[in-house]
């Protein structure tokens, strides 16, 4: 994969003091680089515990800016400053139906989940079933057992309990799948790494009221592809 550089993997040795501070030394350093300005984001991401969301071999990384690997085929759990940057551009708040498509660790999940509250819906869809169980025993072994998990094709969305406010795509697609964006409800935005040439670009959508899309490209990014029907 381009431009990923592994640190080397070892028995985990911090302390949970030791992660704590590293957490809030991380919230304060992505606020004044810019990507956290909603205060709900900003609580949430010092509320996850990031490190209970990595394999030992990985866990004391797990402030560090850089993609670490998960079980299963193509997975890793991403960059700390790639949830606010998904994020703040969706204008995730409380009481939002929100769909993630690659659940990975859990952990954006989770951080989705305090982020939406009680009085909304995180749904979190995964292909691979390694990872898929990585993620839902991370999930259960923290406490977060009101959040709708699925093994399957994320492409596909999830009829059931859609129409979703905002929708985060962890995988980097061709182009935005259909059924995601007949899933957002009016008003509703989407945010995706879509590939263009040797570039990612990640890209918001916006759902207008009258049922049209407004895109606007954000920065570069770097994600594993997208598997399942709407394959690169
Ligand atoms: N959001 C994750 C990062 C996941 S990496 C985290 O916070 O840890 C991208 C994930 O997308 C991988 O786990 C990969 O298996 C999954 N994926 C790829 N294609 C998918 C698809 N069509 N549907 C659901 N998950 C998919």
């Amino acid at each position: 994969m381009r431009g990923w550089i592994l640190p080397p993997a070892r028995e985990p040795v911090k302390t949970r003091d030791e992660f704590q501070r590293e957490r809030a030394a991380k919230v304060e350093e992505l606020a004044r680089l810019g990507y956290i300005k909603s205060e709900r984001i900003r609580r949430a991401l010092l509320t996850v515990c990031r490190e209970d969301f990595i394999p030992g071999p990985y866990r004391d990384y797990a402030y560090c800016e850089v993609p670490l690997p998960l079980p299963g085929e193509r997975s890793t759990i991403s960059c700390p400053h790639s949830y606010p940057l998904f994020y703040d551009p969706l204008g995730l708040d409380a009481g939002q139906r929100f769909l993630e498509v690659g659940l990975g660790s859990g952990y954006g999940t989770a951080v989705a989940r305090e982020v939406v509250g009680a009085g909304g819906l995180v749904v979190a869809i995964e292909i691979d079933p390694v990872t898929y169980e990585f993620a839902r025993a991370n999930l259960a072994r923290v406490g977060y057992d009101d959040v709708v998990l699925v093994n399957d094709d994320g492409g596909l969305g999830y009829p059931p309990l859609q129409p979703f406010d905002s929708i985060s795509i962890t995988a980097a697609c061709k182009a935005v799948p259909a059924p995601l964006i007949d899933q957002l409800s009016p008003g509703g935005k989407l945010i995706a790494p879509v590939i263009a040439g040797q570039r990612q670009i990640l890209v918001l959508t916006e759902k207008t009221a009258t049922g049209g899309v407004r895109t606007e490209e954000i920065c570069d990014v770097l994600y594993v592809p997208l598997r399942g029907k709407y394959v690169v």
